[in-house]
């Protein structure tokens, strides 16, 4: 099957700020959960210091933010959000944040890992890439792989009860310079609808055209009206997943 026309059972998504989610993926999301997907997020830092406004604290921003996330999430049909709480503006891949995305993911146990590019750093002449975002997916890259599906590292959240767990591909939301496109046509209003959420950040702006604009370019001669891209890497054959779904193996330790 196509990647553009593939469902997994279970996608878990990573990405540094509140709002990454809906800028970029909640079209796919929507599509995946319609279909019966189970589908969670992990918010690296709760955005705390973007709500720029006279008295405004990043403890207060971090709430609302938190809540309007729930919001967003709801609009798509997610539940599962875990917030890491990690500095906004300051996030870093170290590996202690390695380990904490190795917990979730050994967690949550996804078929899919849905995070951002971390070698965008120029988007046109006009944006550099937040490094929040970089790091975020740099850091969820790696725990994605080797490190999650590797029993004998962080070997210790084991006592939590969580294995390895291998996913079975990886999608990056990739600004157009990916190969697979996937049809959001059905879902781009529940994607602007997510994204309404977002207040503290739309103010008195609506998202609608711009998402309506984006979305358009990247399904450009493609035989749909509204697409998000993707580059899809695929880490576990049709195969062995059918026989493992992420399960792995335990080494002898010693
Ligand atoms: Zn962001």
């Amino acid at each position: 099957m196509p990647h553009s026309l593939y469902v997994p059972e279970s996608a878990l998504v990573i990405v540094a700020h509140p709002d990454d989610i809906e800028f970029s993926c909640a079209g796919t999301l929507a599509r995946w959960v319609k279909a019966g997907a189970r589908v969670g997020y992990v918010l690296c830092t709760s955005g705390e210091v973007g709500i720029a406004e006279p008295g405004m604290t990043r403890q207060r921003a971090a709430e609302i933010r938190e809540a309007e996330s729930r919001e967003a999430a709801a609009v798509v049909g997610v539940a599962d959000i875990a917030f890491l709480r990690e500095p906004d503006g300051l996030l870093v891949a170290t590996l202690e944040l390695r380990k904490r995305l190795v917990r979730e993911i050994r967690r949550f146990r996804p078929e899919v890992v849905v995070t951002g590019d971390p070698t965008i750093v120029w988007a046109g002449e006009d944006y550099i890439n937040h490094p929040d975002h970089r790091a975020a997916a740099t850091a969820a890259l790696d725990a994605t792989f080797p490190a999650a599906g590797q029993p004998n590292l962080f070997e210790e959240l084991e006592e939590e009860g969580l294995k390895a767990h291998k996913p079975r591909k990886v999608y990056v939301t990739a600004w157009e310079r990916g190969e697979v496109f996937v049809n959001i046509s059905e879902t781009i209003e529940v994607k602007i609808d997510a994204l309404r959420a977002h207040k503290s950040q739309m103010r008195d702006w609506d998202p609608g055209d711009m998402i309506r604009t984006w979305a358009g370019e990247a399904a450009k001669g493609k035989e749909m009206a509204y697409a998000e891209n993707f580059r899809v890497v695929t880490l576990v054959d049709d195969a062995t997943w059918e026989k493992t779904k992420g399960r792995v193996e335990s080494l002898p330790h010693g």
